[in-house]
């Protein structure tokens, strides 16, 4: 029998109208839970005077009030470590997931139950069948493994739809390069700047990949994915197709992705999720093909109910009929477009300038600063953090300089930020609105 090209055969070519009843019901019976479980969204629907009973269809989702990431940070600050959202108790869970905060040091908590995993697990299962991934696929993880979420989903995801899992948590770039040619790996998974950087380990050590084992690439941390010189650079290196996805930490999986068909975007799958875009001065909803803000409503989180969470992504929604695959779901045009604050993405990881100033700014010895991002060697997102030293405190500041450098270590999980002193004078001083971030990489992960 042939394999259908869905994962879900059903939901994913549903009728616009019926997958709108569909996202009607899960809607219902996601705030019904919601109100139930957690105090965080209770108080919300309070404020806005709105009550359970009100949510019958998918229309009435916009009755409901926004959730902001500044909400939510605020909720785990006055009762930490988790805060009032959890709709579910505390020893339900069995997964703890963190990511950067927006502001200071303490980062964004999440917790999973093990239905949540599964449906993490579930998500990206869409994506990677989407691709033509199937269970005799060897599937290698350029990953970290750690606190940050990343590709921890699409590893379980893999095991679900049995292919070979590749780990590589602790290895380095040049032992993951061999383990790909010795295990005849057939899928990497990485985010663009790291797929770039394996091909050019994969050259220096003279592995040839063209001529490889690899026939996909999952791509996914940085919008660079769907930039289609990025993309072209990167199947061309590897001689493989690649395809992007896009998932946050917030809602802990992929809530898009490329099919085989690539029209140019991502599919949005909706019959898990519900992704409103709005204008994000006004709130209000945008049409098809007019760029906004990515508001997203997630289903399978128990523990976590996320609803009308504003992203601050940019986005261009376009209608399923752009893709010739038969889904019925939307597209974003191009992925991920962009941001609507100043938060930076660095080799997959959330870097928010505000949240560094924080941190510098506990430092007296520090006089002025500045973050500065470089492409290295032409692919290699780097970031240093670069400090003027304040009269009279040179002899501190190799000490400082230590210490500056573990305390941005501990708050952004997963990226080394070296502290590097400028010379005295070298950098911008500013009266009004500072601009602290010079940003000279080659393809800017932000898409700015
Ligand atoms: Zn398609």
């Amino acid at each position: 029998m042939a394999v259908s090209p869905y994962w879900n055969p059903k939901t994913e070519t549903l009728a616009r109208e019926d997958l709108g009843r569909l996202q009607g019901l899960r809607l219902k019976e996601l705030v019904a839970r919601a109100w139930q479980g957690s105090p965080f969204h209770r108080r919300a629907f309070q404020q806005a005077g709105v009550t359970p009973e009100q949510v019958q269809v998918l229309k009435d989702l916009e009755r409901l009030p926004f959730t902001t990431r500044e909400a939510w940070m605020e909720c785990q600050k006055r009762t930490p470590p988790f805060g009032d959202m959890l709709a579910r108790p505390l020893e339900s869970a069995v997964r703890y997931h963190t990511t950067s905060g927006t502001t200071g040091r303490t980062p964004l908590r999440v917790l999973d139950g093990r239905a949540d995993w599964k449906w993490i697990a579930e998500c990206w299962c869409y994506g990677f069948h989407g691709f033509g991934i199937r269970p005799n696929d060897r599937v290698f993880f350029a990953f970290s493994y750690g606190t940050f979420i990343g590709f921890w989903g699409a590893h379980y995801a893999c095991e679900k739809m049995g292919c070979l899992v590749l780990p590589s948590g602790n290895m380095t770039t040049e032992g993951r390069v061999a383990l790909i040619a010795d295990m005849g790996a057939t899928v990497v998974c990485a985010t663009p700047t790291y797929a770039l950087r394996l091909a050019q380990e994969a050259r220096e050590r003279g592995v040839d990949l063209v001529n490889g084992s690899v026939q996909r690439l999952i791509l996914s941390g940085e919008p660079a994915g769907s930039i289609p010189a990025t993309k072209r650079l990167i199947e061309g290196q590897w001689g493989a197709k690649a395809a992007d996805t896009a998932g946050m930490t917030e809602i802990g999986t992929i809530m898009m992705f490329e099919c085989e068909k690539q029209p140019g975007g991502t599919h949005i799958i909706e019959d898990q999720v519900i992704e409103e875009v709005i204008d994000p001065e006004t709130g209000r909803a945008v049409d098809y093909g007019e760029q906004g803000e990515r508001v997203v409503t997630s289903f399978g989180r128990g523990m976590i109910p996320l609803i009308r969470y504003r992203t601050r992504d940019l986005v261009v929604k376009v209608p399923h009929t752009r893709c010739t695959c038969g889904r019925t779901f939307d597209l974003y045009d191009g992925g991920i477009l962009g941001r609507v604050d100043d938060m930076l993405l660095v080799r997959g990881t959330n870097v928010y300038p505000r949240a560094v100033e924080a941190i510098v700014r506990e430092h007296a010895a520090v006089d002025e600063f500045q973050i500065h991002l470089t492409t290295v060697d032409g692919i290699r997102d780097e970031i240093a953090v670069r400090c003027e030293v304040r009269v009279g405190q040179e002899a501190e500041w190799p000490k400082v300089r230590e210490r500056l450098a573990a305390d941005l270590a501990h708050a952004i999980e997963g990226l080394t930020i070296p502290v590097v002193e400028a010379p005295r004078g070298s950098l911008p001083r500013f009266e009004l609105k500072a601009k602290r971030v010079k940003d000279e990489r080659v393809v800017k992960g932000a898409g700015r």
